[in-house]
């Protein structure tokens, strides 16, 4: 299983707008970040439980993967 809290993203500081990259795990504690640009505190929120049903969409992406490689591997002939 991949661990998404890993995978980065770009956002924007809300005041003004300096790019920052944030982490999923970032997103999915909550956490506070400090624009590098004004250096205003930017509580990320995960409204609505968001990240969770990005980790869940994510998971189902990669079994529909593992089923297409399982399908590739039944149509794949191997000779001598
Ligand atoms: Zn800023």
């Amino acid at each position: 299983m991949i661990d998404i809290d890993r995978a980065s993203f770009d956002v924007e500081c809300p005041r003004c707008s300096f790019a920052a990259k944030i982490f999923y795990r970032d997103a999915r504690l909550r956490d506070v970040l400090i624009c590098r640009g004004c250096k205003a505190n930017i509580q990320l929120d995960n409204h609505m439980n968001e990240c969770r049903k990005v980790r869940k969409q994510v998971a189902s992406a990669i079994a529909d993967l593992e089923r297409t490689v399982a399908t590739l591997n039944k149509t794949i002939r191997i000779t001598l």
